[in-house]
This record gives C-alpha cells, sequence and structure tokens, in this order.
C-alpha cells in the first residue's frame, strides 16, 4: 500500500525537541482508561522505548484487562517511585483528569506537555499540542511518529489503532475524516489486527455486564429528547468488580427519539459520575463543563456530588434546556 498523503497536521517543534532530548518521561494516561487513554499511553511509550529513551507509563486506575494485548500493559504503574525528567498527560483535558498520579508539590518544575483532542482543554501544560479535530489522540501520536520520522511496525500499529477504533465506536463518529481512513490503511498495512481490535474492545463484554446493562436498561426514562439510566450502587451489589454500564449510554442514544443521552453512575466514593452522548448538533460538552467536567460535543461527562436521583433531576433538566435551545435557534434561522 501506498503511504498516506504527508499529515496536515503536525506537532509544535519545541515538542519534538523535547522529546529527541528526553531520557525518563512520565506518561500520564487520565483516570478510568479508556481505549485511546491506554492505547496513546502504550503507542507513545513504546515509540520512545524504541527511540531509546526509558519512558514511565502510569495510569492512576488499572488499565482493563480488555486492553492485555497491547505493549507494555504490564509496564503500566498506579504509583511512580522514580524521578522522570518531563511528563507528558495523554487524553486529559485539565489536571484532575491525571488523578492521583500527577503529585503537584513532587513533580514542581518539571517541564508539563499536554497531548490531547479535547476541545475542552485548557492548556494546563508548559507545552499544550491540543488537536480537537482529531478522533483520538491516538491519531495525533501517529502525526508524532511521523513527524519524528519513525517507522511503523506492527507493535506500533495496533496500540495507534485501539485509540482510532474506541474512540469512534468503529468508525462511526463524525470525525473520521478520509485522512483517518488513509491512516488506518497504513496501520492494518503495518500489521494491526482491525477484527481483533474491534472485536477486544467493543464486542466483547462480561456476563455481569450484560446483566448490570440489564438493570440500568430498567431504568430508562424518556422525556422531551432527553433519554436517561442511572447505575447505582445497590443495582451492582452481587456484581463483583464490575463499575460502569461501560457503552450503555451509547445504546440508549440509539432510541429514534432521543438527541442526547445519559448514564448517572453512583461511584464506590459517593460521587455520581455523569456520561452523556449527543446526536449530530446538539452540545454535551458545554453543559460537561459548566458542571466542571469536559469531553467533546457528541461525547462528555463530569463527576459530582449530591445523591443520585437528585443529580439526575438536576442534570436532565439541564439537558433538556440544552435541546429546546437548539431547536428555537433552528425555528429562528428557518
Ligand atoms: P465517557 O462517557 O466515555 O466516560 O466519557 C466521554 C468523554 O467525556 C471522554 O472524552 C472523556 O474524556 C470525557 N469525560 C468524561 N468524564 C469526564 C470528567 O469528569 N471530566 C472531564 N474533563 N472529562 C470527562
Ligand atoms: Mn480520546
Amino acid at each position: 500500500m501506498t503511504e498516506s498523503p504527508t499529515p496536515h497536521i503536525e506537532p509544535p517543534l519545541e515538542l519534538l525537541d523535547a522529546l529527541t532530548s528526553v531520557r525518563k518521561p512520565l506518561l500520564i494516561a487520565h483516570i478510568s482508561p479508556d481505549g485511546d487513554a491506554i492505547g496513546s499511553l502504550t503507542a507513545l511509550g513504546y515509540l520512545l522505548y524504541r527511540m531509546g529513551k526509558d519512558p514511565i507509563l502510569a495510569c492512576q486506575d488499572k488499565a482493563p484487562a480488555t486492553f492485555n494485548f497491547l505493549p507494555f500493559y504490564d509496564r503500566i504503574v498506579q504509583r511512580v517511585d522514580e524521578r522522570p525528567d518531563i511528563i507528558i498527560a495523554l487524553d486529559s483535558s485539565d489536571p484532575t483528569r491525571m488523578g492521583t498520579i500527577y503529585e503537584e508539590e513532587r513533580f514542581n518544575g518539571l517541564p508539563l506537555i499536554v497531548i490531547d483532542h479535547h476541545i475542552t482543554n485548557v492548556f494546563f501544560g508548559d507545552i499544550n499540542w491540543v488537536e480537537p479535530t482529531c478522533c483520538a489522540t491516538d491519531e495525533m501520536i501517529y502525526y508524532l511518529a511521523k513527524a519524528l520520522k519513525e517507522p511503523l511496525d506492527e507493535t506500533l500499529a495496533t496500540a495507534l489503532l485501539t485509540g482510532i477504533v474506541t474512540d469512534t465506536r468503529g468508525f462511526r463518529t463524525y470525525n473520521v475524516t478520509p485522512e483517518v481512513m488513509h491512516i488506518t490503511g497504513e496501520l492494518i498495512d503495518a500489521g494491526a489486527p482491525l477484527a481483533m481490535i474491534t472485536e477486544r474492545t467493543l464486542d466483547t463484554r462480561s456476563m455481569a455486564l450484560i446483566v448490570l446493562w440489564g438493570r440500568v436498561l430498567d431504568t430508562v426514562e424518556f422525556a422531551d429528547g432527553v433519554i436517561s439510566a442511572v447505575n447505582s450502587m445497590a443495582m451492582r451489589q452481587d456484581l463483583e468488580g464490575i463499575i460502569r454500564a461501560e457503552g450503555l449510554v451509547s445504546f440508549i442514544l440509539s432510541a429514534q427519539e432521543a438527541k442526547i443521552a445519559a448514564v448517572f453512575t453512583e461511584m464506590p466514593d459517593g460521587k455520581v459520575e455523569c456520561s452523556f452522548r449527543a446526536r449530530r448538533g446538539y452540545d454535551v460538552s458545554r453543559i460537561a463543563v459548566q458542571l466542571g467536567g469536559g469531553g467533546h460535543p457528541p461525547a462528555a461527562g463530569c463527576t459530582l456530588d449530591g445523591d443520585i436521583s437528585s443529580v439526575r433531576r438536576r442534570v436532565v433538566e439541564m439537558l433538556r434546556q440544552e435541546i429546546r435551545e437548539k431547536s428555537m435557534s433552528k425555528l429562528v434561522k428557518e
């Protein structure tokens, strides 16, 4: 296969310089990591390792076993003992997303690099490379490898394709451009197993998760374009090692009448994790930011204090308001 056309996105030169001269970078993926967090962590970790560096790969929460086919999966730590010389935050739109890994006092003075594709990114690094048009942070790591003139190999291509497949839910999102498809072709050509990645990350669920989906689906409510459901601690008491009803929020948005979907998860620390999805034309990232979270227009989230039913009531009302405003502005335009 021919190479993709020259990428139209180029990393900042100061980033390339920093990565070339670094010795022991600390790479941090966001808390509750998804495929793009772990994909970009392992892709960049492997790339830097291949360049002769000694990267530390870290994430506050253990990477789900789903991703154990990725390079350096076993080397991802939940605590950092060594002293890095630079810190790189991946797929993280604000510093809280780094969780307990980023210890302000201990790492004070070390250069912080942010590599992210969230439009809600708050530019919290010394170098901020933020590309909201990219479908995944892993797409950005591909451009980084190209700019560093580093060849793809099967291992790197597999980690890169994992973030692209998972963040686009299998190429279903509007940010999948012809360039993403070119890149995907190149990654497959380099040995990335597309069907295996899709099967492992999108089409495999534990039996317990299926059971939880059933219970959470039982709580579905719909009004004024907003479909919502709750996942409380009590509902999963007998389901060991499972918290989120992973994937369910996208599924309930498939209801024909729904414009916005929300799932509220009661966490072990008592906080409520809110997960939002929107159809094209609606923007849930705005509401997530208002509530202290972040994300993308079609997929965003936040974490709130309060009991799960009152959080649901309050947030669903805000989501309905977003729909009303959009309908009003459509009427005005027409
Ligand atoms: P999910 O619903 O899959 O957990 O998250 C959807 C999107 O929203 C992801 O891009 C994720 O990074 C972002 N997101 C989810 N929760 C939070 C949050 O509490 N804070 C921020 N900043 N972003 C979030
Ligand atoms: Mn991402």
